[in-house]
């Protein structure tokens, strides 16, 4: 079948595009690959982390599960998912300030561990930017200020939780497992559609220490 659009993004950088109701989106992933929808038709409603949840009970999601906005309208529905691990629904997006945020607390765990392990001595030995500015500047012509981008639906990003909810961001320990075969997602789109992903940095030198190297992910949609 033949791709509507088709498109490559390199590591730490960003994509977006829109879509029909109906039509399919397929994402191909050996990345962490932050994901937000709009209405198309009416750019202030926009995917909705916690309503995602609440209304599916769920924190993990997978195929036959929906994307919500904040009025409870289904935006999207996974309809495929090759993914061995978790899609993440906990954290927001990496960005410039979340980087600067960690290096300023590198005297604290587990920072002051992490950084000495990974050789990371320096602000630049972090991405310079993140998520958050490769959305923003993925929409930049669309009237969407960056305040208004919601949390992320993180594909790949596998997260696990311990018995008293301590968070366990575990892909860079089980990477090699998680994307072999080379895992997709497909979305349909159950609303007219404008969609953003960012291709994440893996944390740069922090990921790269522990043999985690994000490649470029590829997006396709299709008429279903
Ligand atoms: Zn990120």
């Amino acid at each position: 079948m033949k791709a509507l659009h088709d498109q490559t993004v390199r590591v730490n950088s960003g994509a977006a595009w829109e879509m029909k109701k109906g039509q399919r989106v397929r994402i191909t992933f050996q990345s962490i690959v932050d994901f937000v929808v709009f209405n198309r038709d009416n750019l202030q409603e926009r995917f909705d982390q916690a309503r995602t949840k609440a209304n599916q009970g769920k924190i993990y999601l997978s195929t036959g599960d929906l994307l919500l906005s904040k009025v409870n309208n289904p935006m999207m529905a996974i309809v495929e998912d090759t993914f061995k691990g978790t899609h993440d629904l906990q954290y927001g997006m990496c960005s410039e300030c979340s980087y600067t945020t960690r290096w300023n607390r590198r005297h604290l765990p587990p920072w002051n561990k992490l950084y000495p392990e990974a050789g990371i001595t320096c602000r630049e030995d972090l991405p310079l930017w993140g998520c958050y500015e490769n959305i923003m500047t993925a929409l930049q012509n669309y009237p969407i200020i960056p305040l208004d981008i919601p949390a992320p639906l993180n594909i790949g990003q596998h997260m696990e939780l311990d018995e008293k909810g301590n968070l366990i961001w575990a892909v860079f320990a089980k990477h090699k497992e998680l994307f072999d075969p080379v895992p997709h997602i497909d979305l349909r789109a159950e609303m007219n559609c404008l969609c953003a992903a960012s291709c994440d940095p893996g944390s740069g030198k922090l990921g790269s220490s522990k043999g985690f190297h994000p490649k470029p992910i590829r997006i396709q949609v299709f008429e279903e």
